[in-house]
């Protein structure tokens, strides 16, 4: 009798926290079921070689909108292809009520099972939402959203606190399609409840609060006075229309109010120096709150001192280079613990005009191997291990799906990315495998492509063929532990 499904055979298997061992992994069903340093060919229904190749933990990525720019079945479908092609087994992507994604208002309870109706068939990946409250009566669900609905993290968006406030254009009021302030007196409501609920449910992982920092009301001046006075080079103007110490800014408040709240809090994008620093700093000023510091593929890969144009415009914006190099110091010193994407597939018709019309966000979920690899790995001397807990392990934790996810263990989803690390490749809109009409990165090149993904023991992306169907992926109600026990 066959003793497993499938092996992947002679690669080094990358183990987040502990380093990089050649083995075996025995595959039974959807589970890691043995690790061994030999897996006798004979106890192999199918056997896959990873010789000479990286077997990575498939990346969680935990930062993702799908559907904010395009009907959401269809962008899952492309984007967790994309998603796929990179290594990643499991997206976490935000949504809220309002105009783009869903377009419309109303209590999750109603609006979370269409949602998840409408991605069933979608997904190549396993995924999870977090959730972004727009009202008080959204805020009042969090309870039912842990215990019934799988859904442990939320959002919090402070620019959107202007298009609420008394002198808000009609436009800008209809666009979140809410008559209530989503202002730092929301936020307060928000961040108790979350504290409150986080507390009902330590035991299984901690509910968190991601905060999209940026301070709306100096963006209100510093952009009129880059509009005023522009430099006509269209990253640098932006990254100035939105200054780094706005985020350090907008970091600060965030953090005072959670403090008083025991609100934990997720750090989104940190882009630049100031908002590491601030993050670091609010951390060890507060050290019983839990702030998990979160940086971007595209705030690590690219610099606004490269010749980019508006189609790279993206909230907050992308830095100088000296920036970028404290972004990858705070990364090699274990500050910031996730890497992810904030992939948002944008088509050239979101783009057009200049800087100031084309609309902000752009995707890069399967370049997350490629540049921790080159730019971490082979440039920085960053260990493969630590590659594995940024874009996996880490994620995992923080998002409550360990060890279900995240984890190359006995008993956790067999979910692993094949990757040569060597193989050096051109950035193609090919070989991104996604709807989205252009990229940054485009002709940059970078080592450490994904070969091979699998899923939960299913081969959904092998040697540039998508493998995989929409429906493959299911739903992932967290805290898994609460949901999912073992
Ligand atoms: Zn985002």
């Amino acid at each position: 009798m066959l003793t497993y499904d499938l092996v992947v055979k002679g690669g080094n298997v990358v183990i987040p926290y502990v380093g990089v061992q050649r083995a075996d992994i025995g595959i039974k069903g959807e589970k890691i079921a043995a690790i061994d340093t030999e897996i006798a060919d004979k106890n192999a229904a199918k056997i896959i070689d990873a010789t000479n190749r990286h077997v990575f933990p498939g990346a969680v990525d935990s930062h993702f909108h799908i559907g904010i720019y395009r009907p959401l079945a269809e962008d899952a479908v492309s984007e967790s292809t994309s998603a796929a092609s990179g290594g990643v087994t499991t997206i976490l992507s935000y949504f809220r009520t309002g105009q783009d994604y869903l377009n419309k208002i109303g209590p999750f309870r109603e609006i979370l099972p269409e949602l998840l109706e409408l991605s069933e068939k979608s997904f190549l990946t396993d995924y999870g939402y977090h959730l972004a409250c727009m009202t008080e009566e959204q805020i009042e669900e969090i309870e039912w959203l842990v215990k019934e609905g799988g859904v442990s993290t939320l959002k919090y968006y402070m620019f959107y606190k202007l298009l609420t406030l008394a002198g808000a254009t009609p436009e800008a009021n209809n666009y979140l399609m809410i008559n209530n302030p989503v202002d730092f007196g929301f936020l307060y409501r928000f961040m108790k409840e979350v504290g409150r609920v986080n507390q009902l449910y330590k035991e299984y992982g901690t509910v968190s609060l991601s905060i999209h920092c940026e301070n709306p009301e100096i963006i209100r001046a510093t952009q009129a006075e880059v509009k005023a006075n522009p430099s006509g080079v269209p990253m640098k103007d932006y990254s100035d229309a939105r200054p780094p110490w706005q985020e350090e800014l907008a970091i600060n408040e965030a953090a005072i109010i959670a403090r008083h709240t025991g609100c934990p809090v997720n750090l989104l994008h940190l882009s630049s120096q100031k908002a590491v620093e601030a993050a670091i700093d609010v951390s060890q000023r507060y050290p019983e709150i839990d702030f998990l510091l979160e940086g971007t593929l595209h705030h690590l890969g690219l610099s606004n001192e490269m010749a980019l144009d508006q189609r790279a415009k993206v909230n907050p914006p992308i830095r100088s280079n000296k920036d970028v190099q404290f972004l990858w110091n705070a990364v090699v010193d274990d500050m910031i613990k996730t890497v992810v994407s904030d992939h948002a597939c944008a088509t050239l018709e979101k783009k057009k005009g200049d800087l100031w019309t084309s609309l902000p966000g752009f995707g890069g979920t399967s370049l997350m191997f490629p540049v921790l690899i080159t730019e971490g790995y082979h440039k920085r001397g960053l260990p493969l291990h630590r590659i594995a807990e940024l874009s996996s392990a880490n994620p995992a934790q923080h998002h409550n799906l360990y060890p279900k996810k995240g984890a190359v263990m006995v008993g956790s989803d067999a979910d692993l990315a094949i990757v040569d690390i060597n193989a050096q490749k051109e950035v193609t809109l090919e070989n991104l495998y996604t709807a989205q009409e252009f990229s940054p990165e485009a002709g940059m090149k970078f080592n450490g492509w994904t070969e091979t993904t699998i899923l939960r023991g299913k081969l959904i992306f092998e040697k540039g063929k998508v493998r995989g169907q929409p429906g493959d992926g299911k739903y992932i109600k967290r805290p898994v532990n609460l949901h999912h026990p073992q």
